[in-house]
């Protein structure tokens, strides 16, 4: 794609996310603020979607992880003992003659992308937000807000072990937000300052890394598949050894062909010991998971696949957007898997009269206690259908004048526009079923 062909595609997708209420700048009304977005009605409901049905598999299926939801704010030794004090670094250089500043690494060649000015050599800047706990000058304490979710996993590993009884191997699961001081924030929600992840320390034996290493490969990418991504838009990358973060022995991303081109969804990596160690050796606290089989005490390993809420959210929608003709007429139309689709069903009485509004009404309100719909009187039934269409709806259910004869209704599918007849009474399981989180 060309660079305009890029863009155009990139501003149908934010237009549309702006107009149909997924995603809106943060202080819009004030300028915005740049790297903080909000999620608007339906862009609130896709989130947690996408969150719930990452806990659906990654905790409810499984026996073997658990979950937490821990504070976002910690004691300032924790980032101290996790390495981020230190090395949480980007290296930035800045453009001698538009300041425009640029993570060194971002950078092809070694001249300004903005202007082809001269840059001066990389400054360390490290990328957490601090914040400052507490009211009086002497007892307050600077601490950060948490760059990613899973030192609180590692922090509280024994507390979680010993209440849940759970034994090595096994994982603690959480989602939650993060923040980092981005120095650029391109690209819409792909990389924002204030974001949501959802992560999983998973604990094995030593001589196991490379065992759980490839399960939760497996596990990740079919994941990706389960809502819907188009596999061909999906690669790994593996880093290079020389490139490995701090704590890391082997790292892969499962990244996305994004209109602007591949970017990172997740990562996974094998931490090693390392974290564990680390928190042992600054609290004084004994951190060793001791196994009452073999009364063995040691410390485990850690693989850890790390999501962004946010970035699977693009990674959807991106993939979701498609423009058709139609009768003569351009079709845009979000192709949601159902379990991600912000609203199931639009319901609509082909016309207002004749008693069909109130039977319409009475059906939706009955599907409303099942799963999010959507009643729209107002206006020919093509539009409805395809106001329906832009948010993701993928069942459109239309109440006409067979309706009252023979109590069945049309379902109209969102990506075939196919329409099937239906039962009344048989709706709810017709588009509930699609819509679950259960597999096969
Ligand atoms: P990048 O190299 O793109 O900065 P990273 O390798 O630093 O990302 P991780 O620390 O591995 O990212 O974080 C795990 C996941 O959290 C990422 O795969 C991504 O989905 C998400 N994430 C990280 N930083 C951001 C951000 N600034 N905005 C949105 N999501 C983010």
């Amino acid at each position: 794609m060309s660079e305009k062909e890029t863009e155009r595609v990139v501003e149908k997708i934010v237009s549309l996310c702006k107009r149909r209420g997924f995603v809106f700048q943060s202080s819009g009304i004030y300028g915005g603020i740049n790297g903080c977005w909000d999620f608007g009605p339906m862009g609130v409901e896709l989130r947690r979607n996408i969150k719930n049905d990452w806990w659906y598999v990654f905790v409810h299926q499984r026996t073997d992880v658990c979950g937490l939801d821990a504070s976002i704010l910690m004691h300032p030794e924790v980032w101290v003992a996790s390495g981020h004090v230190e090395q949480f670094h980007d290296m930035l250089v800045d453009c001698k003659v538009c300041k425009h500043r640029f993570r060194e690494d971002q950078l092809e060649g070694n001249r300004c992308p903005d202007c082809g000015g001269e840059l001066t050599g990389p400054k360390a800047f490290n990328s957490m937000l601090k914040t400052r706990l507490g009211v009086s000058d002497d007892s307050s304490v600077d601490t950060y807000l948490r760059p990613e979710t899973c030192q609180s996993i590692f922090v509280d590993f024994k507390e979680v072990y010993s209440s849940s009884r759970m034994k090595v191997p096994f994982g603690i699961a959480q989602v939650g937000k993060s923040f980092r001081n981005e120095v650029n924030t391109r690209n819409f929600i792909f990389r924002s300052r204030e974001f949501e992840q959802m992560e999983i320390e998973f604990f094995c034996k030593a001589a196991d890394e490379e065992y759980w290493f490839e399960q939760w490969r497996q596990a990740i990418w079919q994941w990706y598949l389960d809502i819907g991504l188009r596999e061909s838009k999906l690669r790994w990358f593996e880093h290079p050894k020389e490139a490995l973060s701090h704590y890391s022995k082997r790292t892969l991303d499962v990244e996305y062909e994004f209109p602007f081109g591949w970017g990172e969804l997740q990562g996974l990596a094998n931490r090693g010991t390392y974290d564990l160690t680390q928190h042992a050796a600054h609290s004084g606290k004994d951190l060793k998971f001791f196994d009452p089989d073999t009364k063995e005490s040691f410390v485990p390993s850690v693989i850890e696949p790390s999501a962004g809420v946010d970035r699977t959210c693009l990674a959807v929608l991106c993939d979701a957007y498609h423009e058709e003709e139609v009768e003569g007429e351009t079709r845009v139309v979000l192709r949601l898997h159902p379990r991600l689709a912000p609203i199931k069903a639009g319901v609509f009485p082909l016309v207002k009269k004749d008693g069909l509004a109130e039977i319409a009404r009475t059906l939706e309100q009955k599907l409303r206690k099942k799963f999010p719909t959507f009643y729209d009187q107002a206006g020919a039934i093509g539009r409805r259908y395809r106001r329906m269409d832009e948010v993701g709806t993928p069942f459109g259910i239309c109440i006409d004048y067979q309706t009252k004869e023979d109590e069945t209704v049309t379902i109209r599918d969102r990506d075939t526009m196919q329409q099937v007849r239906v039962k009344m009474d048989e709706v709810a399981d017709y588009v509930g079923k699609r819509c679950s989180s259960e597999r096969g």
